[in-house]
């Protein structure tokens, strides 16, 4: 049996809920693939400035270091709203991205067929797709110095060194590799020299993964396609900057932020957790989504922990349920069932027991 520690940070609002989703879920998987997972389970952001008044602790970060993972619920709320900067419930995050080295964030977009119609794109244009995009999280334009403004002007400093590079073009092609996809890799070159840089190294690192497909595409030429065929796609790796504005985009096409998960992945470390926040508003009344939590440890199982088929599992009980028209009531139509928090848990956790798994293998592992 193996072994694996992974440290959970429920957070505030729905964070707690929505993790104690992700912990039936891990038990099952455990259960099923007969691995151990041993949890330990601290507090951060508001919960844990209410305890130790800072928005994580050392012991706490000591944990997340310990472990071969971390899953975070969501952080923050109106209760912390007026604290000052250092004492916000997102320094705790920032924190946690720092201490672990989390330089890439992988945000996921791929369409569950039955809820195409939240989408605000026609359903023939995203139905089957499934983009990835890997965004450069800790250099680029935001970090780069010198920067700075008065009343005459303000400025800021693009600027890449060939490691960022070529650890955040690796992250792309060993995803690819394992969706048995290929790269797109996104810049500006035609105007920006870090970005001609930006290119020549990704070419460089692509000899060492000469099995997948690369092309390049300038960004706002990538912003169009998305929106017009977002099929053409599947791992985006780009700067910061472009990855911010490209994530939200591909994340508007699957119409629901209940749905998607994400990732922040380092050199040794990796971080799993919703996109969404806290939802202070339907906190603790059993009405949140749980999907993009279940799906964060779908991913959690696929990258870190080499569990591709139950996650690939996970995800199929996830689109059954759906296809049933079982929905908690922000992804809720006129038709559908509507469930609760657990509701949602217990619907999936009956579809994955349900889901045979030889079928599962030569139907979603073997792609054509
Ligand atoms: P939010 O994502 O919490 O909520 C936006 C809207 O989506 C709300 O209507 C909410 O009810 C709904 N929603 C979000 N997740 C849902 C789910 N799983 N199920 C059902 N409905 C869901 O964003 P917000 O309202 O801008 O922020 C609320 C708090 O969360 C703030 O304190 C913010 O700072 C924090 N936040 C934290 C993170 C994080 O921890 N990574 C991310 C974003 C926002």
């Amino acid at each position: 049996m193996r072994t694996f520690k992974i440290t959970t940070l429920p957070g505030d609002g729905i964070g707690p809920e929505v993790m104690d989703v992700a912990l039936a879920v891990l038990d099952l998987v455990g259960s099923e693939y007969d691995l151990n997972f041993e949890i330990k389970s601290e507090l951060a952001g508001g919960a844990s400035l209410d305890q130790f008044n800072e928005p994580i602790t050392e012991s706490a970060l000591q944990s997340c270091l310990e472990s071969d993972a971390v899953l975070l619920g969501a952080v923050g709320g109106p209760k912390w709203d007026n604290l000052p900067q250092e004492k916000k419930p997102e320094r705790g995050l920032l924190k946690l991205r720092e201490v672990l080295g989390l330089f890439s964030n992988l945000r996921p977009a791929k369409i569950f067929a039955p809820l195409a119609d939240a989408s605000s794109l026609k359903k023939d244009v995203i139905v089957g797709s499934d983009v990835m995009v890997v965004r450069e999280l800790t250099g680029g334009i935001y970090f780069g110095e010198p920067r700075g403004y008065d009343e005459h002007e303000g400025f800021n400093t693009l600027r890449y060194k060939k490691y960022e590079v070529e650890r955040i073009a690796k992250v792309a092609f060993e995803l690819a590799r394992k969706r048995n996809g290929h790269v797109t890799s996104v810049d500006k070159a035609n105007v920006l020299d870090s970005s001609q840089f930006w290119r020549n190294v990704v070419h460089q690192v692509h000899q060492d993964y000469q099995d997948i497909p690369l092309s390049d595409m300038y960004v706002d030429n990538a912003a169009m396609q998305l929106v017009r065929d977002p099929k053409q796609f599947d791992v985006i790796v780009t700067q910061n900057l472009f990855g911010d504005i490209l994530s939200d985009i591909t994340a508007m096409i699957t119409g629901s932020l209940g749905m998607l998960p994400s990732a922040s992945i380092g050199e040794k470390h990796a971080m799993y957790e919703p996109v969404h926040g806290s939802a202070p508003e339907i906190a603790g009344q059993n009405k949140a989504n749980p999907i993009a939590m279940i799906c964060s440890v779908a991913m959690m199982l696929e990258i870190t922990l080499n569990q591709p088929e139950a996650a690939h599992r996970l995800n199929n009980a996830i689109e059954s349920v759906l296809e049933n028209g079982i929905r908690t009531i922000d992804i809720a139509s006129s038709d559908s069932t509507i469930v609760t928090t657990d509701g949602m848990r217990d619907e999936i956790i009956h579809a994955f027991q349900q889901t045979d798994k030889s079928i599962l293998h030569s139907r979603e592992l073997v792609r054509e």
